[in-house]
C-alpha cells in the first residue's frame, strides 16, 4: 500500500516570511491538501549564527494568519541536535565523513570548494564533510524536469557538521524529513543545487527519498533572488490581496473576484491545484521589479 502523503514547510527563521517563502508555504500546502495529506511546519534552525528566535513566532503568527496551520507539532531542529549527532556517528562508521580543517584562506584558493587535501588532524578546530565522490541520481522533477545529479563531477564535499559544532542544513533537513515521513517536499528552486547533496545522504543511510517539486523562483528586475539576504520585504499578516498575488504567481489563471476571503480562496484553490501549474510558461510577468524566472 502506498504510505499516505505527508508534506512540510521547513523555513530557516532567519527573518520574518517574505513573498518567496509564502509561495513555497503555499504550494507545498496546496499539495498536500490536494492529496488528502497531512502538512508539517519544520522551522529549521540549525544555524545558530543566522536564525533567531524571534523569528519563529512571528513566521508561524504570519502563517496562521493565511491559515496555513502545521496539522502536527512544529519541530525546531535547534532542540534535536542529539539526533543529528547521532546520524553524524552512523556516518563517521561508514567513512562517509572526515573531519577538514581547513581555513577561510585555503578554501578561497580553491575557489571557496575544498581541496581534498587538508590534513584531517582532529587535533586542531574541523568541521566534518561529506566523502561524496560517487553517486548518480536521477529524478523527474514535474516543474524543472528530469534532474540529474553525477556526484563525480561535482568538486565539491559538502560540511554537515561546522567547526563552530552547528549542523549544516543538508544533514538535518534529510535526518527529518525522513523520521517524519515526508513523502513529498514542494520547495524553491534555489534548494536545487544541493538537491544531489541530500540524494547522496539518504543513499548512504538507506532511506528512499520522498517525491521532489521545485518551484520557479522569484527575481528582481536586476535577476537576483527574492531572498532575505538582499532584503526582501516581510510580507503582511492575512493580507487578502497578498494571497492572490501569491496564488496568481503559482500560475492560478482567473481567480474569481467573489472569494474574498482567506478561507474560500484556499479552498477554491486546492480544487484547482496542479503540480504543474506554476511551470515557467504559465506564470505571469509579476509587477513592477519582480519576475519569474
Ligand atoms: N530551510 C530551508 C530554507 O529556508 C528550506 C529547506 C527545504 O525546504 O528543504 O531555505
Amino acid at each position: 500500500m502506498a504510505q499516505s502523503y505527508r508534506g512540510r514547510f521547513a523555513p530557516s527563521p532567519t527573518g520574518p516570511l517574505h513573498f518567496g517563502s509564502l509561495l513555497s508555504a503555499l504550494a507545498s500546502y496546496l499539495d498536500a491538501r490536494a492529496n488528502a495529506g497531512t502538512w508539517l511546519v519544520r522551522l529549521e534552525d540549525v544555524d545558530g549564527t543566522r536564525c533567531a528566535p524571534e523569528n519563529h513566532a512571528s513566521i508561524i503568527h504570519t502563517l496562521e494568519s493565511y491559515h496555513l496551520i502545521s496539522d502536527e507539532e512544529i519541530l525546531i531542529q535547534s532542540d534535536r541536535t542529539d539526533l543529528y549527532e547521532h546520524y553524524l556517528d552512523q556516518l563517521r562508521a561508514q567513512q562517509q565523513v572526515y573531519p577538514c580543517n581547513c581555513t577561510r584562506a585555503d578554501l578561497k584558493a580553491f575557489g571557496g570548494l575544498h581541496s581534498k587535501r587538508c590534513d584531517s588532524s582532529t587535533d586542531k578546530p574541523h568541521s566534518w564533510r561529506a566523502q561524496c565522490d560517487q553517486g548518480q541520481y536521477q529524478y523527474l522533477d514535474p516543474i524543472q524536469g528530469t534532474q540529474t545529479f553525477d556526484l563525480a563531477l561535482d568538486r565539491n564535499h559538502p560540511v554537515l557538521k561546522r567547526k563552530d559544532d552547528y549542523f549544516s542544513y543538508q544533514l538535518a533537513v534529510v535526518v527529518d524529513d525522513h523520521l517524519q515521513n515526508i513523502t513529498d517536499i514542494v520547495r524553491g528552486a534555489d534548494l536545487l543545487d544541493t538537491t544531489g547533496q541530500q540524494l547522496w545522504l539518504y543513499d548512504q543511510f538507506g532511506w528512499q527519498a520522498p517525491s521532489l517539486c521545485h518551484l520557479p523562483l522569484i527575481v528582481n528586475s536586476v535577476g537576483d533572488k527574492i531572498s532575505k539576504q538582499n532584503h526582501a520585504k516581510a510580507i503582511a499578516n492575512g493580507d487578502l490581496a497578498t494571497l492572490k498575488a501569491a496564488l496568481s504567481y503559482l500560475g492560478y489563471p482567473n481567480i474569481p473576484s467573489a472569494l474574498v476571503t482567506i478561507e474560500t480562496l484556499l479552498k477554491w484553490a486546492v480544487t484547482h491545484w496542479s503540480r504543474t501549474l506554476p511551470k515557467a510558461g504559465n506564470l505571469p510577468l509579476a509587477p513592477e521589479d519582480q519576475h519569474f524566472i
